[in-house]
């Protein structure tokens, strides 16, 4: 008879104190994802839910240098990419006839602010800034007949008062609220954006202007399993003031050659089911817990027995251009998959029903589209 210590069953339950949390994450994995499991099964039912979309990566011009990113480029490098108006209608339209539902505007962080020959591209397409041509861009995806969902890397307060009206959720990998991992010799060195206290403060600003907003940790770049749990616990104390958090992705650090953490160790498959059962454990119940898919396509059984309810995006569209080497798994595939554990496998809109039925954090402009939209889902 195996024997479960009481505060993993106090966790299988609800949330538990700080305190606890950090010794929960002593805990064996096959007692944590027995625990997330029970959690999840209990607030979410039988049901996994992906988002259809179209992945549009707008730049790979980023002024960061993160010592793991295989997407990111300078003005002249090989492989350097803005997306033009063109192309952005033109995947739009084709997304749509596919049956998308969220369009993804994804980029490198404020590509402005390190190169003039960006802002000259901008220009010449009648946008001063990034966000006004974000704008643009969400504004081009609605009338597509899309959701769009922006995840642009550091905002301010008034990028996102420009950009909420026109996006049903925003997003922003917290990733890890260590500083150490910011160090010489750490893999945010060059990265002034993922300061941790930059990305708290947009997820705070995002929570006081009401926006429904998407969080993640990315694990296995050299943080430590307390620092992962303090990433955890801080999300959940900004969902608890300002119950904004719709989903956290759980991501896990894959090696790409040529960058210059191409040989570092990946995260082992035990490190990533403990990370999702413990952020299950830990986040309230009305938060989506995602991990991706493509990254693991050979662990999608273990991501649904570690306690995930959502794969997150998945397009028949667009590759995913931030880990182009891991495609998208086929619906049918992970249609079996999920069957075969006992769960149905959903379409969902990109904004979660708790945002969708509570005041105030979706503009009423947006209304009409996102019920169409839900309407199309449901009769799928
Ligand atoms: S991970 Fe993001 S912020 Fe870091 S270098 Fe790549 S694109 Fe830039």
């Amino acid at each position: 008879m195996s024997f479960t210590p009481p505060i993993l069953e106090r966790a299988s339950l609800g949330p538990v104190s700080d305190r606890i949390a950090h010794q929960l994450s002593l805990l064996d994995t096959f007692a944590l994802c027995e625990a997330a499991r029970a959690r999840r099964d209990r607030a979410w039912g039988n049901t996994l839910t992906y988002s259809p979309k179209v992945f549009l990566p707008v730049t790979n011009l980023c002024r960061n240098r993160c010592d793991y990113c295989s997407f990111r480029r300078s003005p002249g490098d090989p492989g350097e990419w803005t997306m033009s108006p063109e192309q952005i209608r033109s995947w739009l339209h084709r997304a749509r006839q596919q049956g998308c539902v969220e369009a993804l505007f994804c980029l490198g962080d404020t590509p402005e602010i390190g190169f003039r020959e960006y802002r000259a591209l901008l220009r010449s397409w009648g946008h001063e800034t990034t966000v006004e041509y974000l704008r643009w861009a969400a504004e081009e995806a609605l009338r597509a007949g899309l959701l769009p969902h922006t995840n642009a890397g550091i905002l301010g307060r008034d990028d996102m008062i420009a950009l909420r009206p026109v996006n049903v959720s925003l997003g922003l990998m917290l990733e890890n609220v260590s500083e150490r991992l910011c160090k010489k010799g750490m893999p945010h060195h060059r990265a002034p954006d993922k300061r941790p206290a930059k990305r708290v403060q947009m997820t705070r600003e995002a929570g006081e202007l009401q926006i429904p907003f998407t969080s993640g940790l990315l694990i296995g770049i050299g943080e430590t399993v307390e620092e992962r749990v303090d990433t955890i616990l801080v999300i959940r104390e900004l969902h608890r003031e300002y119950a904004h958090i719709g989903e956290v992705i759980v991501q896990n650090f894959r090696a790409h050659p040529a960058t210059p953490m191409g040989l570092a160790a990946e995260p082992t498959p035990d490190a990533l089911s403990a990370t999702v059962a413990l952020a299950r454990l830990l986040l309230d119940d009305d938060v989506s817990v995602q991990a991706p898919p493509n990254l693991n396509p050979a662990s999608i059984e273990m991501l649904i027995d570690a306690g995930i309810n959502d794969f997150g995006g998945i397009s028949p569209v667009s590759p995913d251009y931030i880990n182009p080497q891991h495609p998208w798994p086929y619906l049918d595939r992970l249609r079996q998959v999920c069957d075969a554990k006992g769960f149905r496998l959903e379409p969902r809109l990109p904004v979660y029903p708790s945002h969708l039925d509570a005041p105030g954090f979706i503009d009423a402009s947006l209304r009409p589209r996102v019920d169409q939209l839900q309407t199309e889902l449901s009769a799928r």
